[in-house]
């Protein structure tokens, strides 16, 4: 059940729709949330187990949600920045700006459509996995500069390991 890292071809493609809930498509689920659980994150998205399909898991707030199909239907315009990092690029992290509200539909593993509306770590942990699914990462919205040097210290921290 590992994760893929940086580099992993599978983290910059388009995730693709998922056409029904079926029990492969709950054992995935499964998967996600117990490697997002062992690794302590605030969000999974399917590509980082390596698979390409539209599938977040996400535990920011007071509840799990698993949302197939996710849609982005608002961010606010308000942004802010925070330190946030990735279980694909371990070991580094640096400031992003996200907006401070976003809003997510999707469908939960009983075919119910859900929205759900988060604020703080919950909004940047959406948007976070999003991103995920259209084939971007965090270091993406950094400066070059801030990208090379962040990515430079990956790499150091992985010749070290
Ligand atoms: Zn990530």
């Amino acid at each position: 059940m590992t994760i893929r890292t940086y580099g992993d071809g599978v983290l910059r493609r388009s995730a693709d729709p998922v056409d029904a809930i079926d029990d492969e498509i709950r054992a995935i689920c499964e998967r996600m949330v117990e490697t997002m659980l062992r690794a302590n994150g605030a969000g999974l998205a399917a590509p980082q187990i390596g698979i390409s399909k539209r599938i977040i898991v996400l535990d920011a707030d007071d509840a799990f949600h698993i949302l197939i199909n996710p849609e982005l239907v608002e961010t606010s315009d308000e942004v802010a920045q925070s330190i946030e990092g990735c279980l694909s690029v371990p070991g580094v992290d640096a400031p992003v700006e996200r907006s401070v509200r976003a809003v997510v539909e999707g469908t939960t593993l009983d075919g119910e459509r859900v929205r759900i509306e988060g604020e703080g770590l919950l909004a940047r942990a959406i948007q976070h996995e999003m991103d995920h699914l259209n084939g971007n990462l965090f270091l993406d919205r950094l400066s070059p500069a801030k990208r090379q040097s962040l990515l430079k210290e990956y790499r150091r921290r992985e010749e070290t390991e």
